[in-house]
């Protein structure tokens, strides 16, 4: 079960979380997206982002807030059409 970014990410991009994950699998277009996103099928579960972030903005995909749980489709839709998953947080 991957590890989601949630809303709280949502224009703060503090971006710890892309230079600590060990395997690169958090992705943003700085200048274009509002938040940073999680390839679910890269994600190894290893949970070192969570305590990087500064907003307390990603969950274990089943641990998602209620009002939260959107998140775990926009994640995954970034990867495969950004626009579409950008169009979802305007
Ligand atoms: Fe990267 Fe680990 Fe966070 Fe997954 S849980 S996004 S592998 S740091």
């Amino acid at each position: 079960m991957p590890y989601v970014i949630s809303s709280r990410c949502l224009d703060h991009l503090n971006l710890m979380c892309l230079d600590i994950c060990p395997v690169q699998c958090v992705h943003v277009e700085e200048g274009v997206d509002r938040m940073c996103f999680i390839d679910p099928d890269g994600c190894i579960d290893c949970g070192a982002c969570v305590p990087a972030c500064p907003d307390s903005a990603i969950y274990l995909m089943e641990e998602l807030p209620p009002g939260e749980t959107r998140f775990a489709e926009i994640n995954a839709l970034y990867f495969r059409d950004q626009q579409a998953a950008r169009a979802l947080l305007a």
